[in-house]
């Protein structure tokens, strides 16, 4: 289950970018987490600039 912190993201859009599930969503100023579609691959986790999202094991 991915968790984002939302005070340290820039809504930069490149989590949105490379999910390959099209599993994150950039809406005005939030990014939805559909965690039914998200595979866990942690490519948006990589490529996260600010270190803003991280999988959470549930
Ligand atoms: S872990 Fe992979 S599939 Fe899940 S939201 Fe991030 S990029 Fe998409
Ligand atoms: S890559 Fe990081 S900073 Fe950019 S929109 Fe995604 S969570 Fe926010």
């Amino acid at each position: 289950m991915m968790k984002i912190d939302r005070y340290r993201c820039g809504y930069c859009g490149a989590c949105v970018t490379v999910c390959p599930t099209e599993a994150m969503n950039l809406i005005g100023m939030w990014i939805e987490i559909k965690d039914d579609e998200c595979d866990s691959c942690k490519a948006c986790v990589n490529i996260c600039p600010v270190g803003a999202l991280e999988l959470e094991s549930i």
